[in-house]
């Protein structure tokens, strides 16, 4: 099959493009009409178009959190824009903006880069700029939102630019507005607030013990980073050599009772107690009762799944959250793989857990 290609002032369209090489699991799929935006001013034209304002889409970054159990029904957008710079730099907190195709970790290395912290704790994350606020990326006791000063957004039903403040986000554990409304908006750049006197987050566990490894005692912002990159490079299988989408269950979030009678049935179940995001109660309709988060790759691995195999899909055996194509796994045998670990362990421990990357061409 050919794919055939057009372009506009600021866009390419492709037909029937290839999204094998646009997803981390190295998944076979075509899109019927790929967007290539290079400038997101093309944007209020493109979405005069039918197929665009009112069709099926899919915005794709990196394709680091997506899973294609089937073809996208609609048209796929992908942001081209890479500038980063500063709008304000003077005082003690600097203003940076990103659009939202630039890479994660290179905007990562350009702030520290320039003596600004915040961010070096979500160091190497694959991705994209405009994906990094759609589920609040987090790693190492850090989310992005903390840092977030106001996202950038294309509103398809009105055409219109918007600027929205972090409130105005909601972020969550793994959530935002934006992943509660999938097909609201088109995120263009994102504007972040941070400091030159950023105090360090080094209490998540092996961060301090990397440092030290390192021979690093009085760290700054880019140490944490070298030690979050060495981590995760040991820790994470590489998109590179074998596919995968990082961690594919969210930590399951319960009520701490729950949370500490599975915890007397199974002393070694990591528990994390939360302090409950406003936009939490709000989602799950509770007032804020003490809620806690539990660790999905305990529960998956007490499941025995840790390495398994079907054929090319299986679970990484070094990170029993990790799920992996092993060469030429269809996003379908993942997916039912993952529902299979889901319902194990919703058997053994009572707690449904859920996929973190966005499933395209299937429902939970
Ligand atoms: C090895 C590995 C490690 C990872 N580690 C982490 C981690 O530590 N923490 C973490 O939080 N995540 C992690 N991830 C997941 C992933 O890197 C992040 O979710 C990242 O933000 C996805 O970026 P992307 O550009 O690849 O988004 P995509 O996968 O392309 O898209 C993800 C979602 O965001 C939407 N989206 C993307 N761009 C836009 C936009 N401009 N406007 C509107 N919607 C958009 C998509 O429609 C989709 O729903 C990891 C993934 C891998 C492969």
């Amino acid at each position: 099959m050919t794919e055939a290609g057009a372009s506009g002032h600021g866009y390419r369209l492709v037909e029937n493009a290839r999204l094998d090489a646009r997803n981390t699991f190295g998944i076979a799929a075509r899109a019927p009409m790929l967007v290539e935006v290079a400038d997101a001013a093309a944007l209020p034209e493109l979405f005069g178009y039918a197929m665009l304002r009112d069709g099926p889409l899919l915005v794709l970054g990196g394709g680091s959190n997506v899973l294609f159990a089937g073809d996208p029904e609609g048209a796929v957008l992908a942001l081209g824009g890479q500038r980063i710079e500063m709008l304000e730099g003077d005082g003690d907190i600097a203003i940076v903006r990103a659009d939202a195709g630039v890479e994660w970790h290179a905007l990562v290395l350009w702030t520290l880069g320039r003596g600004l912290g915040g961010l070096e704790n979500l160091a190497l994350i694959p991705g994209t700029v405009g994906a990094a606020p759609i589920q609040n990326i987090g790693a190492y006791g850090v989310e992005v939102g903390e840092h977030v000063h106001a996202v950038e957004a294309f509103e398809r039903a009105t055409g219109q630019f918007l600027r929205l403040d972090a409130a105005a986000c909601a972020f969550a554990y793994r959530d935002s507005m934006f992943k509660r409304e999938p097909d609201r908006f088109v995120v263009t750049a994102v504007e972040f607030a941070l400091s030159r006197q950023q105090p360090l987050k080094l209490d998540y566990a092996g961060l301090g013990e990397e440092l030290a490894a390192m021979g690093i005692d009085s760290p700054r912002a880019s140490h944490v980073a070298e030690a979050v990159i060495r981590i995760r490079r040991r820790k994470l299988p590489d998109p590179a050599l074998v596919g995968n989408a990082g961690s594919f269950f969210k930590n399951p979030i319960v009520a701490t009772a729950h949370a500490d009678a599975l915890k007397a049935q199974h002393p070694r179940l990591p528990v994390f107690p939360l302090a409950p995001f406003p936009a939490d109660a709000a989602l799950h309709g509770e007032a804020a009762g003490a809620q806690s988060k539990l660790s999905a790759a305990w529960l998956i691995d007490q499941c025995g799944w840790k390495g398994h195999r079907d054929g090319d899909a299986g679970v990484s055996d070094a990170h029993a959250l990790v799920l992996v194509n092993h060469d030429k796994a269809t996003g379908a045998q993942l997916l039912d793989l993952a529902r299979r670990i889901a319902a194990s362990v919703e058997e053994r421990f009572g707690v449904a857990i859920e996929p973190e990357p966005r499933i395209v061409g299937a429902t939970w």
